[in-house]
Parts: C-alpha cells; structure tokens; sequence
C-alpha cells in the first residue's frame, strides 16, 4: 500500500508547490516508485516534469469525467521511478462542475484506489484554498504535510485548515494522520525569522520537521528549467535540505 502525501495550506506562496516538487524527486531518487499529481490549476509542478502536449487528458478530466481511469491520466516523467498526473488551467473549473455531484469529495480517492498499489508514494500537491480540490486530496491522503513559510505571519490561517483536517478526520478519512509542518523560505541571517520559528515550533512541537527549507535563488529557478532541485543544483543548500526533508519523511511515515 502507497503513502498518499497531501501538501496543503490555503496560504498563497508558502512553498506547496516546491516542496511537491522536490519531495516527490527526493523519494524517486530513493528508488521508490513516486507519483505526483498536481491539484493546482497553475499547473506549476506539471510543467517541471512534463511537455505541455503531454498532458492532453489531466487531473480535470480524472475528477470530472467518471469514465476516465487513473491509467489514461498518469504520465511518465524522465526520472525513471516519478511518474506525474498534471494540471492545466481548465482545472479551475473543476469546482462548478463537481459542486452539485453527490460524491464531489470522493473522486480522487475513488479513482486512486485502482492504481495506489503500483507506488510507494503519491504526493499531492493542492492550491491555496480550502475548497473541493483540497478537500478531494485530504479524503484520498494518509497523510498531510503542512508547509508554512517563515514570515511575520506565519501562523495566520492554520487555524481553518487544522479545523478542515480534523473534520476530514472525523467523518470520510478516519485514518488520515498529520505527518508534519516543514517551514520554507527560511531566512537563516535574520533575527525575525528565528523568533517565527520558535513560535512555530510552540505552536505544533514534535509536528514540525527538523529540515528547515531556506531561501535560496536556486530552488526559485529549477522549475523554470524543468528539473527538480537535485538535478538543476545538486550541490546547493536547496538540495541537500529537500534530500533530508524526504529522509524525514520516509522514517515518519
Ligand atoms: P501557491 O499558493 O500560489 O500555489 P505555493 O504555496 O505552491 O504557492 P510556491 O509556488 O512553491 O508556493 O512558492 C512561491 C514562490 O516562492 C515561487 O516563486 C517559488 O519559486 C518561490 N520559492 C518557494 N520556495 C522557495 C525557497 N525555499 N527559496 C526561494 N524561493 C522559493
Ligand atoms: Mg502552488
């Protein structure tokens, strides 16, 4: 049975995507089957794995067409053990179209089932809001990784999204389990960022990972060049930080 990763946080910017990206390369890179399914409708972590022309039928179509099977949607990329379900913009409209359908909730998970088997791991990457999509990834997750960003206002908004895990957890996903908050975009030189990190660290305390993610150029360029951050800079802080962070994860789950 796969671990099913959902990177969730309603925040814009803190790092969803980046860590989607090179956790899911991180754990390829251990020879564990991977599978990456972008739930945004930017698509951001589609295009550093796949062509445009490869994602002709995408994640929309797996959600909103209940004839599509997981099979006609997964794609490989050129990492041997990462295969990726991509997004396209379309996926904005997943929302309307799902809205009045009695199980809008349990399509990824429905459709998951049939191929969760053939991975180690799925990780899935979510927008930044609480609506169908987040809530589709966290009904067919075992587990949620929290990343928060490093700023003034760190902790704003995890309230709601707590509040929308524990619901999840309550009712249609009793077994889903909060793995972990991972902060990104850390500033190592300042003062203010090591006081957000104390406070983050009060706030869920053996919850967060002790990988912290830094700010650094390197991790901002690498999807630009269609590579995760192992390949585009191998020897960078990036890499060795999302390398430990995927350690982390293996030895939590
Ligand atoms: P959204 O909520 O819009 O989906 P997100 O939470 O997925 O955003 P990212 O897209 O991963 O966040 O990151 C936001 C921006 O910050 C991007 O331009 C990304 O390249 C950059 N970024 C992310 N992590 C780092 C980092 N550690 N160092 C420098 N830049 C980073
Ligand atoms: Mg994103």
């Amino acid at each position: 049975m796969s671990m099913i990763i959902a990177i969730a946080n309603q925040k814009g910017g803190v790092g969803k995507t980046t860590t989607a990206i090179n956790l899911a390369a991180g754990l390829a890179k251990k020879n564990l089957k991977t599978l990456l399914i972008d739930m945004d409708p930017q698509g951001n972590a589609t295009l550093t794995y796949l062509d445009a022309e490869q994602v002709d039928m995408s994640i929309y179509d797996l959600l909103v067409d209940p004839q599509v099977t997981a099979e006609q949607v997964i794609r490989t990329s050129e990492l041997a053990e990462l295969d990726v379900i991509g997004s396209r913009i379309s996926l904005a409209k997943a929302e309307a179209k799902l809205i009045s359908e009695f199980d809008s909730h349990f399509r990824l998970k429905d459709k998951l089932d049939a191929v969760r088997d053939f991975y180690d791991y799925v990780v899935i990457d979510t927008p930044p809001a609480l609506g169908i999509l987040t809530v589709n990834a966290l009904v067919a997750a075992t587990h949620l990784i929290v990343p928060i960003q490093s700023s003034y206002y760190a902790l704003e908004g995890t309230d709601d999204l707590l509040d929308t895990y524990e619901k999840i957890k309550a009712r249609p996903n009793p077994d889903l389990e909060f793995l972990g908050v991972v902060v990104t975009l850390h500033d190592r030189r300042t003062v203010l960022a090591r006081d957000i990190r104390e406070q983050i660290q009060k706030v869920f305390g053996s919850k967060v990972f002790r990988t912290t993610i830094s700010k650094s150029v390197r991790l901002e360029e690498s999807p630009a060049y269609k590579q995760s951050i192992f390949s585009f800079s191998p020897r960078s802080s990036g890499a060795s930080e999302y390398y430990s962070l995927s350690e982390e994860v293996i030895g939590r789950v």
